[in-house]
């Protein structure tokens, strides 16, 4: 982990595992950068329950990852892959990177999903989120309070509060995807085949962006939900995309 003393994220992805992040928030992370912010990653496991590779190969992939990204960090909680959900241990894990990343944002996986783990993160998240402002929790750290826990898109459908403009980084987002290079693309065991390793995956990811971005009349959109209305001061501002305008 970061020390506490480090520089701190302005955005923070919490995953369960090494290429959830990138599958799911890539274009939000490449952006935020872009605007002079800092951001992180911060996975629960090491994926060593995946059928494809393995934990050696995907924290080298995460590792490639990460540049592509252009993080600022990137940890590993070690928490056991299939095994992530609300415990004590486990929120006090998710406290202690917050108060050291110190984010504004949070991002989470979504509450309901195919994936008991992505279920466990962001439930887990959520409970945690909370406690990161109590001083009298863990006390050896300082408490922080970002300002928002968002969810991200994953396998259910979804309505959401924002869909944030990531045309511009389209290639770069998928670039870092194919990092992992053990997880997608890659040979199918005939009598029992991996669905994520096929490359119509990675076509499906892009469509369903293609999707998200028609409705704020972009090319790519990255959609995100929010349990709490999304403040805002300026209104006008929140609306600054010109739909459909060719640069
Ligand atoms: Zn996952």
């Amino acid at each position: 982990m970061p020390s506490p003393d480090a520089a701190p994220s302005d955005l923070v992805v919490f995953a369960a595992h090494p290429d959830d992040a990138e599958l799911c928030c890539g274009g939000l992370l490449l952006n935020t950068v872009r605007s002079g912010r800092t951001t992180a990653i911060v996975d629960l496991t090491r994926g060593e329950l995946g059928s494809l590779g393995t934990p050696e190969q995907r924290t080298k992939e995460a590792a490639s990852a990460a540049q592509a990204l252009r993080l600022t960090h990137r940890v590993n909680l070690n928490i056991p892959d299939g095994y992530v959900r609300d415990t004590d241990d486990n929120r006090t894990a998710v406290v202690r990177a917050i108060r050291q990343l110190r984010p504004q944002l949070v991002i989470a996986p979504p509450l309901d999903d195919h994936h008991p783990d992505h279920m466990g993160t962001a439930d887990l998240l959520r409970q945690s989120f909370y406690l990161c402002g109590i001083k009298n929790y863990l006390p050896a750290l300082p408490p922080h309070r970002p300002r928002a826990l968002l969810h991200h898109m994953s396998t259910r459908p979804m309505n959401p509060q924002v869909v944030v403009d990531i045309s511009e980084f389209i290639q770069e987002r998928m670039d870092a995807v194919r990092c992992y290079k053990s997880q997608f693309g890659v040979k199918q065991d005939k009598d029992f085949p991996v669905r994520i390793a096929s490359e119509k995956l990675l076509e499906s990811i892009e469509a369903t962006l293609k999707y998200f971005g028609s409705l704020i009349g972009v090319a790519y959109g990255e959609p995100y939900t929010s349990e709490l209305p999304i403040p805002a001061t300026d209104l006008l501002s929140l609306f600054d995309i010109e739909p459909w305008k060719d640069h």
